[in-house]
């Protein structure tokens, strides 16, 4: 196991020719915050090619992601192994949210940047959903039947404590999602056995595929519930990064004191996209070309489209 170095020069990383051969999360802010522009358009040529996929969460958790892959996870690109030992793991249970999730794997070395071009195309490893039998690099599940993913990242954290691992496990999850009835199941299992090394999120985006969450089905006073639920609960701006990382590093803090530990992560669907901001209609909708060209034009290319 080789934890990758940080490095001082991230554009070796992250374009479409080195991505595979080597590795290197960033650290200044600055450079993820110019990485999450580059994720953003990746996102958006992902799904506009194939006409098809989910741009308004995946723009919205830009920052969370790439804050994971690139500061805050020990996590190894290059030997990647399905039991994840010895590693931080990540599972998206959102997994609608995939074009995020793999343009940061690819651009973290995982595989190729140029695979992005597959997303969503017949015998692709970047089905719209992750799954696991295209042997993907970084998918250690299938996600997308929502609801799921906690109880998987449960299991996986009191693994891990069995084996005396003491990296962590994250999740990530949408609003939309918690209203699933298996996601309240894994909240009383992970508090019932005092899952200390997990630390799920929330995109607390206010939108889900039909509307707002408060005319769907509102959730009420969030932080009550999951604090009621015997979770540890902060709270951040998803689109600040500077936030994002404080604050994760902050839940890190609370780990190893008998308590999952759960972000309400405020976001932005559509972040970064001015005409796609706070708009559920984005949430799985692809641009035709012309709203391609006016997105692209808001997202610096800062480390070379695929
Ligand atoms: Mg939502």
């Amino acid at each position: 196991m080789t934890t990758p170095t940080l490095s001082s020069s991230s554009s070796e990383v992250l374009t479409k020719e080195d991505s595979k051969s080597k590795s290197s999360p960033v650290k200044s802010t600055d450079e993820l915050k110019k990485i999450c522009s580059q994720v953003r358009r990746d996102i958006l040529r992902m799904v506009h090619a194939p006409q098809s996929g989910h741009p308004g969460g995946s723009l919205g958790c830009t920052e969370f992601v790439a804050a994971l892959y690139f500061k805050i996870m020990k996590h190894d690109p290059k030997n990647f192994t399905m039991n994840g030992i010895g590693e931080d793991i990540f599972f998206l249970s959102n997994g609608h949210i995939s074009p995020v999730w793999y343009s940061v794997l690819a651009r973290s070395g995982y595989f190729p940047v140029k695979e992005l071009a597959t997303f969503r195309k017949i015998n692709s490893r970047l089905q719209g959903h992750p799954t696991t039998h295209e042997g993907l690099e970084g998918i250690r599940i299938a996600s997308g039947s929502l609801g799921q993913g906690m109880s998987v990242a449960c299991g996986t954290a009191l693994a891990k404590k069995l084996n005396k691992d003491s990296r962590l496990v994250f999740s990530l999850h949408g609003d939309g999602e918690i209203q699933e009835g298996q996601i309240w199941e894994a909240a009383i299992f992970a508090s019932a056995r005092k899952i200390d090394n997990l630390i799920s999120t929330i995109d607390w985006n206010g939108q889900q595929i039909d509307g707002t969450v408060d005319k769907v089905m509102p959730l009420g006073d969030l932080k009550a519930k999951w604090v009621a639920f015997g979770w540890d609960v902060l709270q951040m701006n998803g689109n600040n990064m500077e936030e994002v990382i404080s604050i994760i590093e902050e839940a890190k803090k609370h780990t190893g004191k008998g308590k999952p530990v759960m972000i309400l992560m405020k976001t932005e669907m559509g972040h970064g996209v001015d005409f796609m901001v706070n708009n559920h209609k984005w949430h799985g909708v692809a641009p035709n070309d012309e709203q391609l060209q006016k997105a692209l034009a808001q997202l610096p290319e800062t480390f070379g489209d695929y």
